[in-house]
């Protein structure tokens, strides 16, 4: 399996990719994780990346290309992949579609989590994060408790800078501005499959397998 997966900030794409991963034993590629992990570790690209990302603002095109091209060509991915976050761009998609030449993939699937943006500003800002696993959770979840249930930290919970209402606004436009090109662009170079994402995660996910023909 070969996919790309698109859809606005809180789409799903993240959840969604994780049982698609455990579902086609594929590796999951996001260049969110990936940029938050570099951010962290204050990689010389995590330096540059994070004044733009708090920004909500896209990670220039050169810097993301030269990491998504590394993780397409590890090991971990010769079972198949799964993009997400990834491209964004026109340029970064014609960049990727040059990648995918010279590794002989013909056969890409784009899955598109479609949803409204009021719909998504009321979930994300509803968003929680563990500080010690970085594991999003909506604030149903955690209300009231002093526990991550992922990790067992205590107290660690936090909004983002990138969950708050302004920058998930300007996050969407940016969105909005720059991936429906993208869609554009792939549409005769990939199969694209259309799910509603504003429903609940187990019947988002069994019509994503049935569209993808994972039963
Ligand atoms: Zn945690």
């Amino acid at each position: 399996m070969h996919l790309i997966i698109f859809g606005a900030p809180g789409a799903g794409k993240g959840t969604q990719a994780e049982l698609l991963k455990s579902k086609a034993a594929v590796a999951h590629i996001s260049t969110g994780e990936i940029l938050r992990d570099a951010v962290k570790r204050e990689t010389p690209l995590g330096v540059k990346a994070k004044a733009i990302m708090e920004k909500g603002e896209l990670v220039p095109d050169e810097l993301v290309v030269g990491i998504m091209k590394d993780a397409l060509q590890d090991p971990k991915s010769d079972n198949g992949f799964i993009l997400d976050g990834f491209p964004r761009t026109v340029p970064q998609a014609e960049s990727l579609v040059e990648v995918f030449k010279e590794m002989n993939i013909d056969d890409v699937v784009l899955l598109v989590l479609d949803a409204k943006d009021d719909a998504l500003v009321d979930r994300l800002t509803n968003r929680r994060a563990c500080k010690e696993c970085g594991k999003i959770f909506s604030l149903a979840e955690v209300e009231g408790k002093s526990e991550c249930p992922s990790c067992g930290a205590k107290n660690s919970f936090y909004q983002r800078d990138d969950d708050k209402e302004d920058v998930i606004r300007n996050r969407l436009e940016v969105y909005r501005k720059s991936t429906k090109p993208v869609l554009d662009y792939f549409a005769d170079k990939a199969d694209v499959v259309t799910v509603d994402a504003m429903r609940p995660i187990d019947e988002v996910a069994k019509e994503v397998n049935e569209k993808l023909k994972l039963g």
